[in-house]
């Protein structure tokens, strides 16, 4: 069986798993096997997604299953992303129904929180779980946020763009090589994501600067010209934020402070809203 979510169609036997881990054949039936399962809550600053311009000052309530379908060496969420560990994981998560986690964030309500965050790991590859959670918590008056690579099918998205109040999208770099060889991801079904989405939430987007991978000034002002050429495209915050040796990419240094803020610089050039990370 064939799984349509993101651009590597999984082609899954029965009972196995796909390459994100979260996705199996059941019976014939590609579901979400991390359906539920939370590996991760936390109350969070709504600036710690981040999300700059989206009720700047409050609290979200932010969770987090198990799996990925990129495969970035730098991950800071390994042991829930893509780690061996990460990838057999369901039987250490606790499962939360999507009226339990709704009711969860109504009691959070007087420590501040707005919402739900669906975060720390790949939301879009249990996009079931987004969907029925973030529906009920819309009913309950709550808002809904998502942190993703923003690689899924375009279906997928409009399945969710009804229940979705902001996002934060990572635009991890603006060439092909990075997104293919490095990343083993899809820049196309990234920006197509991208295009999309602004139309119907508030999004802002990320991009961790990688030295010798994405950190040229010309890489950074294609990518925010791309950007400001979007629907309300200058008006889209951008996250330039600084890269640390992580997981499997420990072979180079932190990206350099004084870049950073050049190359932000540099995305002035095209968007209102360019912030830095990190630094
Ligand atoms: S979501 Fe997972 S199972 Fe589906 S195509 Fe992508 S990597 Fe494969």
């Amino acid at each position: 069986m064939k799984c349509d979510v993101c651009f590597r169609r999984c082609d899954i036997d029965e009972g196995r798993p796909g390459f994100c881990g979260s996705r199996i054949n059941e019976n014939g039936i590609i579901k979400a096997d991390n359906y539920g399962r939370l590996t991760a809550i936390a109350l969070d600053p709504i600036e710690k997604k981040p999300l700059k311009r989206f009720h700047p000052g409050s609290a979200i309530l932010s969770v987090g299953s198990y799996g990925c379908n990129l495969r970035c060496p730098f991950c800071q969420n390994s042991d829930i992303s893509w780690s061996d560990y990460a990838l057999s994981c369901k039987d250490q998560t606790r499962y939360c129904s999507p009226e339990d986690l709704v009711r969860l964030a109504l009691n959070y309500r007087k420590q501040g929180n707005i919402g739900l965050a669906f975060t720390y790991n790949e939301p879009l590859i249990g996009y079931e779980y987004v969907r029925d959670t973030a529906k009920l918590a819309h009913e309950a008056g709550l808002v809904n946020v998502m942190v993703t690579n923003g690689t899924a099918d375009l279906a997928v998205l409009k399945e969710l763009q009804p229940h979705i109040d902001a996002m934060n999208i990572d635009l991890k770099g603006f060439t092909d090589r990075y997104y293919r060889d490095v990343l083993k991801g899809s820049r196309k079904m990234v920006m197509d994501f991208i295009e999309e989405a602004v139309k119907s939430c508030h999004v802002e987007l990320t991009t961790l600067i990688v030295p010798g991978e994405n950190d040229t000034e010309d890489e950074i002002r294609e990518l925010s010209l791309w950007v400001s050429q979007l629907e309300n495209g200058k008006d889209i915050p951008l996250h330039l934020t600084r890269f640390f040796p992580r997981f499997h990419m420990q072979d180079r240094n932190a990206t350099d402070i004084a870049l950073v803020y050049r190359l932000a610089d540099v995305a002035r050039e095209n968007l209102r809203y360019v912030y830095t990370g990190n630094c």
